[in-house]
């Protein structure tokens, strides 16, 4: 693909003057893909072009010979760079079997691969450790890493670290969430186990004083804290509560099957319902009756640990495809891994294909066979699609290409390799080479 360029390539480096004083408009230039884009509200065939990071058009038929690298994506899906808006990923220190520690997955090894670009770390860290996840993982790695703060100062450390009510301090949270804005993005409360609302009273104190969200993972099932009050009375519209479809603490009415009247009266008040499918965190039996009495996700995002990544969620674009399998319409699945999650950590600037907006890319496919989708009960849902990641493009370069779309054909005349790096992060065959 692309032999135009090339062979010009060649012909000007014989002739030259040079390359360089006019170099084409577009560094990258997507052709003919479906893109849905929800935040434009952008569901057609359209033409995407990159220059210098940043989308720099899209409509349609726009000219090859603009851009430097053209591919043809035709029958594919282009949408922004996914957001998965739950995972663990801080491989730090903590305890054996913690998720500051071995239960978390290092993101790169996961993400570009299902057309992901930005995690948010669903607290693993505190204010007390957040700074060593920063440099441990954060700044180290590819994908853009986004964090919620664990309302315990010592986050995912261990079971006895996260059940110490006097390590859950609102206002210190608030603190290190305000020294990195943009990072920081939520504060988080997770699997607390006594009968106390301090842990969702300090997250709430913590998000109030830096401005962010909240996602809740409610932990055990207490009377003293129902979730009736956690979703309308406790918490602020914005605030997020995760695992909506495990079962775990009445999400379900009993005699509709549908969502609880918590449930209800929470997305009535606004506040945003997330998958965090996770090892232990969905259950057909409720996703299939809720979805079906229109109880839909705000928000798709995996839980991605060492035990959901080989169990039943697998990767995002498979609880997607589920979630497909059961009633969402392709545009509903994309937008649940753009739009919706950037919206709900209030990152204006991800999520969507807007001119002038950071070039995060997904190129899907949606394979058609026979699939089975399982839960945290095993049991299986059967569907007939399913999402495969075909090309990831982060900040403007490809970062991921599963069948070699942008690559040149082995005995095709080689490029100028000092314009490669403007549109892929992957190396290219040279003059030299050949
Ligand atoms: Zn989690």
């Amino acid at each position: 693909m692309d032999r135009r360029f090339f062979l010009g390539a060649a012909a000007g480096a014989l002739s030259a003057p040079a390359w360089g004083q006019a170099l084409p408009r577009f560094d990258l230039l997507l052709k003919n893909g479906r893109v849905i884009d929800a935040r434009n509200g952008v569901d057609a065939v359209r033409d995407v072009a990159i220059r210098e990071g940043r989308i720099a058009a899209v409509g349609a038929g726009l000219a090859p010979a603009d851009a430097i690298k053209t591919i043809d994506v035709k029958g594919m899906i282009v949408t922004p760079g996914l957001i998965d808006l739950h995972v663990h990923v801080y491989t730090g220190t903590g305890e054996r079997g913690s998720y500051a520690g071995d239960l978390s997955v290092a993101p790169d090894g996961f993400t570009f691969r299902n057309g992901v670009t930005t995690v948010v770390d669903a607290g693993c860290s505190g204010w007390r450790n957040f700074e060593d996840f920063k440099d441990r993982i954060i700044d180290r790695s590819k994908t853009r890493v986004l964090a919620m703060l664990n309302i315990v100062g010592a986050g995912m450390r261990g079971g006895r670290y996260e059940q110490n009510l006097f390590d859950m301090e609102g206002a210190k949270t608030a603190a290190m969430a305000k020294r990195w804005p943009g990072v920081v993005v939520g504060i988080k409360t997770a699997h607390f186990g006594g009968p106390e609302w301090t842990s969702v009273d300090q997250a709430v104190i913590a998000g109030s004083q830096a401005g962010i969200p909240v996602m809740v993972d409610f932990g055990a099932d207490r009377p003293e804290r129902p979730l009736y009050d956690l979703l309308t009375k406790k918490l602020r519209p914005g605030d997020i509560y995760t695992h909506m479809y495990s079962g775990l603490r009445r999400e379900q009415d009993p005699v509709t099957m549908g969502p609880s009247r918590a449930m209800i009266e929470g997305r009535e008040r606004g506040i945003w319902f997330d998958t965090g499918t996770g090892g232990g965190s969905f259950k057909w039996s409720l996703a299939v009756p809720m979805v079906k009495q229109g109880f839909k996700p705000d928000s798709i995002s995996t839980d991605l640990h060492v035990d959901s990544m080989n169990s039943a969620t697998k990767d995002i674009l498979n609880v997607a495809s589920k979630m497909m399998a059961i009633g969402l319409t392709l545009p509903e699945a994309v937008a649940d891994m753009t739009w919706h999650p950037a919206r709900e950590i209030k990152q204006d600037g991800l999520g969507h294909l807007s001119v002038g907006a950071i070039a995060d890319l997904a190129v899907l496919s949606l394979q058609k066979g026979r699939f089975g989708f399982t839960d945290m009960v095993n049991t299986r849902v059967d569907g007939t699609q399913k999402l495969v990641a075909e090309m990831t493009i982060k900040d403007g370069r490809i970062v991921y290409d599963l069948n070699g779309l942008e690559a040149l054909a082995w005995d095709a005349p080689p490029g100028d390799a000092r314009l490669d790096g403007r549109w892929t992060t992957f190396a290219r065959p040279t003059s030299e080479a050949h």
